[in-house]
């Protein structure tokens, strides 16, 4: 199992972080150490500014190469909700060096995901999710604010690399990312229904 993770793919986050919109979609990865399905997330000693990003997941559910837009959607099994943690500070470093992002974005359990996903059975176009930070809305975001879609993204993405049963692919963050601190709780929303609530410790 790999994760995907595709980057600047809301306009307004693009915006906050100070980057040109992308003309193709950004892709990084984490490895399946990376993956967090239960229990608190602690935040690593080598990093003093951690953001959360939370993510729509798609979970694939057959092994794709190339695989043509018509048909990407064909290949997603359900969605799910997840967190793309960021080591920020590390992340401005490495961009500033020009160097792969992996320190700040692959770590060990950067990839909180929720047990629970919703079938693919809806418009793809108008998918609704928000996280919370201590019972605030922090992120709210929707399908139809992304510059690249589901469709284009699984098309794009596996140009450049098989696609297997199981494998995840985080979607992009909406706007409002921000840090975590020692004691907060996030929880994820997808279509009003909670899919994951963990403690930052
Ligand atoms: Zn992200």
């Amino acid at each position: 199992m790999k994760i995907i993770c595709i980057g600047r793919n809301y306009a307004e986050h693009a915006k906050e972080l100070n980057n040109p919109l992308p003309t193709e979609p950004v892709f990084f990865m984490k490895p399946d150490t990376a993956l967090m399905t239960e229990g608190a997330f602690y935040i690593p000693d080598f990093t003093k500014n951690v953001h959360y990003e939370c993510e729509l997941v798609l979970r694939i559910k057959k092994v794709g190469k190339h695989i043509p837009e018509k048909f990407a959607l064909d290949y997603v099994d359900e969605i799910g909700l997840g967190i793309d943690f960021t080591a920020r500070d590390i992340q401005d470093q490495c961009k500033e060096k020009g160097l792969p992002w992996e320190k700040a974005k692959a770590f060990d359990h950067s990839a909180p995901l929720g047990k629970q996903f919703i079938p693919l059975n809806k418009s793809v176009e108008n998918i609704a999710f928000s996280l919370e930070k201590n019972g605030q809305t922090v992120q709210v975001g929707n399908t139809r604010d992304m510059i690249f879609n589901f469709a284009q993204i699984i098309a794009f993405v596996s140009q450049f690399v098989t696609l297997r049963t199981g494998d995840y692919i985080f979607t992009g963050t909406p706007s409002g990312v921000g840090p975590v601190a020692i004691g907060d709780k996030l929880a994820g929303y997808l279509e009003g229904e909670k899919m994951f609530e963990f403690e930052v410790k």
